[in-house]
Parts: structure tokens; sequence; C-alpha cells
């Protein structure tokens, strides 16, 4: 029999694709890492097994626990569906910007969902800041454990990576892989993924791929955390150099605009099938960018983080596309 045990067992391994579009274009093999295929709908079903699994080894976590977390979404959807799957209660604090899509899932799932306004990380009420705050109340009246999961500086986040996504795809490939890069929201898949390939060849490139009003970029090209323009993809994009992204070994990096990812994630949808998320946009020109830099015959992984339903209602809506003045899909056109 081949048969996974379950919500938790069927996280992770998931098809590395070949995405043809891309790949002509370049005359290199870009690949993308099918995290969408993840039973929760996305690449943050690793972290948030991950960090559940770190915080019942250590005893911070026991059955009929409560998990609360600050998150654009998609780390909320994981843990809460891990909570459902191993017997913990999910507390979930997010700001009231993310898709309408992302809201429903987490309250269909069964979180306890908390919208705040989207402020900055200095601000107490931040999303972030506001989660560890509320952990820190839901602690003194719980007596199974809570814990805040904490996916930013969480380093559990990125072995979590490390130790599976990394793996995967070094066996996938065969370690026949040049490069691998993708967009940072905690850092934790670019830093875990970063760390194992590099330890099985530290000649394999790791590229951010930035977005615009992230600050990594200027970061790492010149030393200075600054941010400027913005976008319409969410989960990505950082201001601060995380715990996950403190040591990540990476040696490019790439601006990617919504204009220049927006025409790529259409095309892979009408032409190739696969309907992906906005990250997944940023994700695939970005490892256009490094196949370019690379020159034919080289071999690009990204990631694929999660499906484009998750946004139908901003980045497949030509109203919204429109009045951003971005490019809308031609069959929504009319
Ligand atoms: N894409 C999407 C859609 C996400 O939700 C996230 C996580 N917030 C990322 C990419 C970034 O992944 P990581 O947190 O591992 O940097």
């Amino acid at each position: 029999m081949d048969v996974r045990d379950g919500f938790i067992g069927s996280i992770g391994e998931t098809p590395l694709i070949r995405l043809e579009g891309p790949s002509r274009a370049t005359g290199c093999d870009i690949l993308g890492k099918a995290e969408f295929l993840n039973p929760g709908g996305s690449v943050k079903d690793r972290a948030a097994i991950a960090i559940v699994r770190d915080a019942e080894r250590r005893g911070a976590l026991r059955p009929g626990g409560v998990i609360v977390e600050g998150t654009a979404g998609n780390t909320g959807i994981g843990l809460a569906l891990v909570g459902n799957a191993l017997g913990y209660r999910t507390v979930i604090v997010m700001p009231e910007t993310q898709s309408q899509e992302k809201k429903d899932m987490l309250r269909l799932v069964g979180a306890d969902l908390r919208l705040v306004p989207a402020l900055p990380y200095k601000d107490p009420g931040n999303y972030v800041r506001y989660s560890e705050t509320l952990a820190a109340e839901l602690a003194a009246t719980e007596p199974n454990g809570v814990i805040w999961a904490n996916q930013f500086d969480n380093t559990a986040n990125r072995e979590g990576h490390k130790a599976t996504t990394g793996q995967e795809i070094w066996r996938q490939t065969g370690g026949a892989v040049d490069a691998f890069t993708c967009a940072v929201g905690t850092g934790g898949t670019l830093a875990g993924v970063g760390m194992a390939l590099k330890e099985m060849n530290p000649d394999i490139r790791i590229a951010l791929a930035d977005p615009m009003g992230s600050a990594l970029y200027n970061h790492y090209a010149h030393g200075e955390l600054k941010a400027e323009g913005n976008s319409i993809t969410e989960g990505i994009g950082q201001g601060r150099i995380t715990a996950n992204l403190e040591g990540a070994p990476i040696d490019d990096w790439h601006r990617v605009t919504d204009e220049e990812a927006l025409p790529l994630l259409f095309d892979l949808l009408k032409n190739e099938g696969l309907c992906l998320g906005g990250s997944s946009g940023i994700n695939v020109a970005a490892a256009m960018k490094v196949a370019r830099d690379l020159g034919p015959g080289h071999t690009v992984v990204t990631i694929l983080c999660d499906f484009g339903t998750r946004y139908q209602s901003k980045l497949f809506n030509p109203t919204f596309l429109r009045q951003k003045n971005l490019p809308v899909p031609s069959w929504l056109d009319s």
C-alpha cells in the first residue's frame, strides 16, 4: 500500500514541476516545487508542523493546548489544520487587509480569527506584536499550555525546510540544481532550503526574490533596510532581518515588480494549467532572472507557494487590477 497518514502525513513530498514557458524563454530548466499541493494548500503547512512538533518536544504544548499566531493567512490555515489533526485550538491574528478568501478559510477550518488594522511592526498593535501579547494573556488561564508560534523568529520554521523541502529538492533533481530562489515572508523557506542545498554543494547559488514594498533587496544590495514602492502580493516582503533570515546563505538578489510577475502568472494558468498565487509569480519571475544571469543549460528551482483561488478577489479580479493600473488576464478582460 502507498498510503499517507492523515493531514500530517500528507505534508511535503510535493512534486517538482518543469515550467514550460519560463524554461523555453530562458533556455534553462525552471522547476517549481508544487507547495500548493500541501493538504492545507500552501508551503506554510511545513512551517506549521515543524513549529508544533518543536513545541511538543520542548513540552510547551500538551493535548488540548492553544496555538496563537500572527499571520498573513497561510500559516494560520496550516496551524489551524495541524491543530485540528492533533487536538489543539488555534487563535489567529491577521491584518484586515488580507484577502477575503483567506479570512473565510480560517473561519471555515475553525480558527478563532482576530482581525487587526495593518500597522507597522514597531507599533504594539501590529498583528505579530499583538499575537505575542495575546498569547501571554491566554497563558494565564489555559491549563494545557499556550504557544506563540512566532514563525518569523522561531527557527524551527527554517529547520523544517532544511530537513524536508531542501532535501526533497536535492533528491528530486538528483543534485543537478544550479540555483534556488524564492521570496521571503519569514525567510524560513529561503534560509532553510538555502542551508540544506549549500551543505550538499556550496556552489549552488541562492537568490532572494523581493517584491516591491519589501526592504530586503536594498539591505542585501546596499546594506540599508529600505522599502520602495508596493505590491498586491500577500505573505511576502519583509522590513527586518528575522531570526529565520539571520545568517541565511544569500548570494544574489532580484527585485520583481507586480507588472513583471502578473503576466507570468496569467500565462502559467492559461498555457500550462497552473493556477497560482501572487508570490509564485514573483518567484517564477526571479527564477527567470537568475536563469538569464547563469545562461542557457542551467537548472533553477523555485517555490509555487499556493493556489491562485486564494486571491481570486484580487489577482483575478479585473476591476481590482484596473484600479491598481496592473495587467488584466486577457480572458477576463471584456
Ligand atoms: N508565499 C506565500 C503565499 C506565503 O503565505 C508565504 C508565507 N507568509 C510565503 C510565500 C513566504 O514564505 P516564508 O515565510 O517561508 O518566507
